[in-house]
């Protein structure tokens, strides 16, 4: 048995997710003509209560483009230092919207209001001028955390003081949703685009969708076509998506559990220091300094078990759907023999 923890991209798409594929109907989506392509933006945009979706091949490119729709080049914008759009994506908001950011430094990943206006340069010629305020919801390398959403709505207030875009990295959203009992509306009332993931905790092999309002999204299509991300056929993909929102959602509760059960079982080993607060699927962990890092990967290599290493003597587990209770019960085990 291999327990793949490293990500909870590792999943593959189950039989029902595959007969829902294959069964689907479709058409050249570069003429908008892929019904099942349609189905899916369609149901995202109302699903937030906004106007437009638009289907991505990857997470990253509809947060470029979401950049790109909201800032001029040398303008900046405001995140967190955790940020996937600063630290993971290849550094395209500076070469494909020419922006720097300025970089908050938040709590896991999270930041507050008072923050964001000390973030935002005075009016002056020669200060980059702030446009866009980014936040992610859960956060990744914030180890899965989830805002606050008062915080998020008094972040909206500044947002409209200042004249800011407001984006939502929301690769796991879907997380944060059911870990607050929150809804998508309430988050597509305050943002002006947000970027969902149908590949991490919903086990699709491929899709993100960016959701706004049609203003804003106008050139959203435009920006896709530039970043190479035309499709034809895929609805085939959006089915998977499809199907996903209709079978994928409320389990991730279960990930959640999963996740809190192995960080009762790290936090009771006298070779861990810190485990991070685990509000969904992420748990990350920190060994005592003694401890080899190199050493203890191996140890669960040996058993099959796979994580990944975070640097600086800490570590990562992710829970997800290819993570059975079977799987679950021999990780612990074997934690529990540390
Ligand atoms: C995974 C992820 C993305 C997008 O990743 P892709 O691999 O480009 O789909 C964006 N933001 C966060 C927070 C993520 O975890």
């Amino acid at each position: 048995m291999t327990i793949d923890l490293r990500s909870d991209t590792v999943t593959k798409p189950t039989k029902g997710m595959l007969n829902a594929m294959m069964s689907a109907e479709v058409g050249d989506d570069v003429f908008k003509e892929d019904p099942t392509v349609n189905a899916l933006e369609e149901r995202l945009a109302n699903m937030f209560g906004k106007e437009k979706a638009l289907f991505f091949p990857s997470g990253s490119m509809a947060n470029q483009t979401a950049i790109k729709l909201h800032t001029q080049p040398g303008e900046q914008v405001i995140c967190d230092k955790y940020a996937h759009i600063y630290n993971y994506e290849a550094g395209g908001a500076a070469f494909n919207s020419g922006v720097s950011c300025h970089l908050i430094d938040g709590e896991r990943g999270m930041f507050n209001a008072q923050q964001v206006i000390q973030a935002i340069n005075p009016d002056a010629f020669y200060y980059s001028q702030t446009s866009l305020v980014e936040v992610e919801n859960t956060t990744n390398k914030g180890g899965g955390a989830c805002w606050d959403f008062e915080e998020l709505k008094k972040i909206r207030t500044v947002c409209d003081t200042h004249d800011l875009g407001y984006h939502l990295d929301g690769a796991r959203l879907w997380n944060a949703l059911i870990a607050k009992n929150e809804t998508p509306k309430q988050y597509g009332q305050i943002f002006d685009t947000i970027s969902v993931c149908l590949s991490k905790g919903l086990g699709c092999p491929i899709g993100s969708v960016l959701i706004g309002d049609e203003s804003i999204m106008k050139k959203s299509i435009h920006l896709r076509k530039v970043f190479g991300g035309n499709m034809r056929q895929v609805g085939y993909l959006a089915a998977a998506g499809l199907y996903a929102l209709d079978h994928n959602m409320d389990r991730l509760a279960e990930d959640h559990k999963k996740a809190k059960d192995i960080g009762q079982a790290l936090f009771d080993l006298s070779i861990i220091k810190v485990v991070e607060p685990i509000e969904t699927n992420i748990v990350i962990f920190e060994l005592e300094s003694h401890v080899d890092e190199a050493e203890f990967l191996q140890q669960l290599t040996d058993k099959n078990i796979h994580i990944i290493s975070m640097g600086s003597n800490k570590l990562r587990m992710v829970t997800h759907l290819d993570y059975t209770d079977q799987m679950h019960e021999r990780l612990l085990d074997v934690l529990n023999e540390f």
